[in-house]
């Protein structure tokens, strides 16, 4: 039964208006027409698919690596009356024999196969006896070797254009670079397909980078002062950091959990899990978690310590916010992390071109931390976007940062490495330059230095910023031993010649939290006219009463964008309440009247 792509879109799913290029991309692919699609996350990527697999005859088959998602996914679909199952390591063989037998029967309209799976002898040869709608290959850029997301099965991907000639191929994902897309469409013959790119922006995302002084206090800070409660996602580099951080925060009364590849798959499935289904919950990891993490109320990702590459960055903090309500991407960011990252880099094993490539992507991500302009033109910039006017919602536009000129500081700094013979670390030189007297600086006779005492009239503070900017723009380098020693780079000699001027980044240095600083401005409030707090407590309380019913996360049942318009509205009658955005035909009637009962109760 041919349906009309629009029709689809208000009786399945409920909404109101395509957004961005989803029209052209189902439109295309209805035509039976190949695609790459770039679009940043909570894009609404997957309707692209979706709708085509719903209105073409046959199963859309979608490749995802997100096997612990799947369920979700497949569970959201069937909320709204969609057809779906899925195929992977995590089925009863009694479950597999069912979803074969639907399959073959007609009876789906999608399914989400692992990439290992879907190479099989048994799911080929399934599929090749079935009428196939379409291949959508979610979070393409895993096909990229030089991306960070690289999945080896992925590579067999090449291989479904001769398997399956006939059948149109969507590949789709956020991760935008240059190189990556290239590599995509060269491993996935998409040569000849058209690309659809939409705007990389995430204006609901506030941007800020803040330079580390006691971490755990800034990020404490923080978390009360925008996000008691939200539920979040914390980025550390190691393990062990992981641990701690996570225990930390737990003693703080946060609701924290850790994630990490030492931690066994149980537990990190139940944590995913727990993180997934309640609200509030805050995941303490390292990047092996959360790739196409697909919840949409996540309002914060914290980077205690820095990302390698800015595409990185953006892929992580783009977690926050898929709903497109208000969320922060925040980091600290100190010289600690500068010398770690730039000594894993550095003194990484890979091969030379590798190597150049991770250095150059550091070098853009530390530039982005000393940033003085808007974070998100940097950003835009990055993946070829242009954002004629500065954001407004960044750290750097809401207080803009003063520069001074750092030159004469540098030079000091630089001609102290120097003379103390590239042996020592920022905290030693700091001393040194500011005339410390004491028992190891008089011992390798560095009092006597002209450098000994030229730099009193900084403070220590203002020094380690004058550190870390001079490792980050590359005017130092750290030795390879873990010691952190610094040392000159052909860079630093024109600086030293005084042929290049030095601007930096005057780093404020935050008040102490008892003297009483004004918490900043918190995220928008709701409009007090139409809002009802109590109302909004019971919706939510009763979509969590729904959700444990059928052990499906709250979401699924309606995203708070959709409780949210509930209590603006206050509908009253089923008609009224099929207006809402998210309330399609089967939501409707499976959940109408309860949350109408709801409103009833709440009379405004
Ligand atoms: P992506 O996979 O690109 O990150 P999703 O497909 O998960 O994004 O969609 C992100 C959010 O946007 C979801 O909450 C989805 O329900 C919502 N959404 C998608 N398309 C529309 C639309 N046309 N109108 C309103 N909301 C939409
Ligand atoms: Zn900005």
């Amino acid at each position: 039964m041919p349906q009309n792509i629009h029709e689809v879109l208000h009786r399945v799913f409920g909404f109101p208006d395509f957004l961005g290029q989803q029209e052209a991309v189902i439109e295309h692919t209805v035509a039976g027409g190949d695609s790459l699609v770039l679009m940043p996350t909570g894009g609404g990527k997957s309707l692209c698919y979706q709708i085509p697999a719903i209105v073409r005859d046959g199963v859309g088959v979608v490749v995802s690596p997100l096997i612990a998602l799947m369920r979700d996914q497949v569970e959201g679909l069937r909320q709204t009356g969609v057809r779906a199952a899925c195929l992977n390591s995590t089925l009863s063989y009694q479950e597999v024999l069912e979803v074969e037998s639907a399959v073959q029967n007609g009876r789906l309209d999608l399914l989400y196969v692992a990439p290992e799976r879907l190479f099989g002898e048994r799911t080929l040869e399934l599929l090749a006896r079935t009428r196939l709608a379409l291949f959508a290959i979610d979070e393409a850029h895993c096909v990229s070797q030089w991306g960070h997301d690289f999945r080896p099965e992925y590579l067999q991907l090449s291989a479904l254009r001769e398997h399956f000639p006939d059948i149109p191929r969507i590949a789709l994902t956020a991760t935008a670079d240059e190189p990556t897309r290239r590599e995509i469409v060269h491993r996935l013959g998409l040569t000849r397909a058209p690309q659809f790119v939409s705007g990389f922006d995430r204006p609901n995302i506030r941007y800020a980078v803040v330079p580390k002084n006691r971490a755990r206090q800034q990020f404490q800070r923080f978390l009360e002062e925008h996000h008691r409660g939200s539920a979040g996602i914390v980025y550390c580099l190691s393990r062990r950091r992981v641990d701690d951080t996570a225990e930390w925060l737990r003693g703080t009364g946060v609701d924290a959990l850790p994630y990490h590849a030492g931690l066994g798959a149980e537990v990190r499935r139940r944590n995913q899990d727990r993180f997934q289904r309640e609200d509030g919950v805050v995941i303490v990891a390292t990047i092996a978690f959360g790739m196409g993490i697909d919840k949409p109320d996540v309002r914060f990702v914290a980077h205690l310590d820095l990302p390698k590459s800015i595409e990185a960055y953006y892929q992580e903090t783009g977690r926050a916010g898929r709903d497109g309500e208000p969320a922060d991407a925040w980091m600290v960011y100190g010289l600690q992390e500068v010398v770690t990252l730039r000594q894993m880099v550095e003194g990484s094993s890979a091969g030379d071109q590798r190597k150049r490539l991770e250095v150059r992507k550091l070098d853009a991500m530390l530039g982005y931390c000393e940033l003085t302009t808007c974070r998100r033109q940097t950003l835009l910039a990055y993946f070829g976007e242009t954002l004629p006017e500065r954001c407004g919602n960044c750290d750097n536009c809401l207080t803009p940062v003063a520069s001074w000129d750092a030159t004469e500081a540098s030079q000091k700094a630089l001609s102290c490495v120097y003379r103390t013979g590239q042996r020592f670390g920022a905290g030693y030189l700091t001393d040194v330059l500011r005339g410390l007297g004491n028992e190891r600086i008089r011992s390798f006779g560095h009092d006597q230095l002209p450098t000994h005492g030229v730099g009193a009239d900084i403070d220590p503070y203002r020094w380690r910023s004058v550190f870390r900017q001079l490792v980050a723009r590359g005017l130092l380098s750290v030795d390879m031993e873990g010691y952190g020693s610094l040392r000159l780079t052909e860079a630093s000699w024109p600086v030293l010649r005084g042929e290049e001027e030095v601007l930096m980044r005057q780093d404020v240095r935050p008040a102490r939290a008892k003297a009483g600083r004004k918490p900043k401005e918190p995220l928008p409030p709701p409009d007090p006219a139409t809002w009802d707090e109590s109302l909004w407590e019971a919706l939510r309380t009763r979509r969590t009463e729904l959700a444990k019913a059928q052990s499906v996360p709250p979401y699924v049942i309606f995203h708070d964008s959709t409780l949210r318009e509930m209590v603006h509205h206050r509908p009253h009658t089923l008609e009224e309440f099929a207006r809402l955005s998210g309330v399609g035909e089967t939501k409707l009637s499976r959940y109408g009247d309860e949350f109408l009962e709801v409103i009833g109760e709440h009379p405004g």
